[in-house]
């Protein structure tokens, strides 16, 4: 489809119809010839559709082109478009994300909701679209907008008790405080709750496979990478490196990677490198599977402490008799990736996915499949989101410090009150409220062009 936006759209399209001037009515679709308005030759037969501002996903006249698409009827459309310019009327390239960018500048979306679009054309997974959907849809913005409505209001108030301040003492001022302490909590507790929930479903989970040399942590990969549904993407490395599959589990995006075997004493240059990737992949994960052989388990190898949540695996139990399975400790998850599953029992492949589904699901919170309602999914989704919620916390924390009325430190009202006006500028900005082209910059920058 090609799109034209602004004040010429119309009278462009217009130029490429048979019979000329034949626009359809605004918002109903019509079949039309386009053609070449120099040569007269034939471009495409195509579906057009007009929009009339400001109800129009750019808030500006639009005009659109359903073409058969194939790259000669595009370049052709294109090129008679582009000959349409003169002096007065200039047609040019959309650049990346600027249909988008009229739609925030013209009041059509918030910023949320642009993010919420980029999170839509980029989702893989359904959890990905439910997420971008509400954020699409103005669930974030209802949320951060009410709270700014709220700050606003006490700002108001502090700045209206500053201008009659000859007139009253400070207790007009303070009575903005208890207002301020209760969102500065709200606040604090949305952005903990979601955490960074939000983000982990936009980006994925990150599962590092660790253990000695030979435990089979390759097999285990290629087993993960056969049984769950959806394979996104293959990344192949050498063995020596850190390998990574992608997959799709509970609706999340899921990274495993497969790293190379950990040793004390590294036979090499190279494995020693390998063996240090191996660590920070485990470090840098969400998830590590840390497996250890079933049959030599004195030679188990140790975690190095961080934040990872581990789950450790005795694989090979295949080759255990009755009596060494109970030698298992009991937080191992006991594996077998030969398993013919004669015996009734199938290697324990599929708890072991089960498991790490319900450690994703930690990690992600509500939503679908998890037996809470849409409405618990992360509104605040991104680190720009809440980067600019906790300062605005910390602003009014330092607001309510200044007006302490029981340690009595009380700083002039019109230094607290920049506290407050800092606080509304910071929640205004992940709404778009407040214009800060860096952040525009940053957040545009992740649309195509056409967008
Ligand atoms: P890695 O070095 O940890 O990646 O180990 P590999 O996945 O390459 O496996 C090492 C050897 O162990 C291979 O010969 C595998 O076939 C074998 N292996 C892997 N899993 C099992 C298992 O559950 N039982 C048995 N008996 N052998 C296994």
């Amino acid at each position: 489809m090609v799109r034209l936006s602004g004040k010429h759209a119309h009278w462009a399209a217009n130029q490429l119809l048979r019979p000329p001037d034949s626009l359809p009515p605004t918002r109903r679709a019509g079949y039309r010839v386009l053609v070449d308005p120099l040569s007269g030759s034939v471009l495409d037969q195509a579906i057009v559709i007009c929009f009339l501002n400001p109800a129009s996903f750019t808030g500006e006249d639009v005009a659109e082109l359903h073409l058969h698409g194939s790259r000669a009827v595009v370049r052709a459309v294109l090129q008679s478009l582009s000959r349409l310019s003169d002096e007065y009327k200039r047609i040019r390239y959309a650049t990346a994300g600027e249909f988008t960018r009229r739609a925030f500048e013209n009041g059509r979306l918030d910023l949320t909701a642009v993010e919420g679009l980029a999170d839509l054309l980029a989702a893989d997974t359904d959890r990905q679209r439910i997420q971008a959907l509400n954020a699409l849809g103005g669930s974030t913005h209802r949320l951060v907008a009410e709270w700014r409505t709220t700050a606003v209001q006490c700002l108001a108030h502090a700045e209206a008790a500053l201008d009659f301040s000859d007139d009253v003492d400070g207790s007009t001022f303070d009575a903005v405080i208890p207002k301020v302490r209760s969102l500065a909590a709200r606040i604090a507790r949305r952005v903990e709750r979601d955490g960074q929930s939000g983000e982990i479903v936009r980006t994925g989970v990150r599962i590092a496979i660790a253990g000695r040399p030979n435990v089979g942590k390759s097999t285990l990969i290629n087993a993960l990478a056969r049984r769950p549904v959806a394979i996104v993407a293959d990344n192949p490395g050498t063995t020596r490196d850190v390998l990574s599959v992608s997959l799709e589990l509970k609706g999340v995006p899921v990274t495993i990677c497969d790293t190379a075997g950990i040793r004390d004493v590294p036979g090499d240059q190279v494995e020693a490198e390998g063996i240090r990737r191996a660590r920070d992949a485990v470090a840098d994960a969400h998830i590590a599977v840390v497996m250890h052989d079933a049959t030599d388990l004195d030679n188990q190898f140790e975690m190095s402490p961080c934040d990872t949540h581990v789950i450790h695996v005795a694989n090979k139990t295949d080759l255990l008799d009755k009596l060494d399975e109970m030698h298992v400790p009991q937080n191992m998850h006991q594996l077998s990736l030969v398993k013919d599953a004669s015996d009734g029992w199938d290697g324990g492949l599929d708890s072991l996915i089960d498991k790490l589904s319900n450690v994703i699901e930690q990690f992600v919170g509500g939503g679908e499949g998890s037996g809470c309602g849409q409405h618990e999914m992360a509104l605040i989704t991104r680190m720009r989101h809440r980067e600019h919620l906790q300062s605005a916390v910390t602003a009014m924390e330092r607001f309510l410090k200044m007006r302490d009325t029981e340690s009595g430190a009380y700083a002039p009202m019109d230094l607290a009150t920049e506290e407050l006006r800092l606080a509304c500028r910071e929640i205004g900005s992940v709404i778009g409220e407040v214009h800060v082209e860096e952040v525009l910059d940053v957040v545009f920058s992740e649309f195509c062009i056409g967008k």
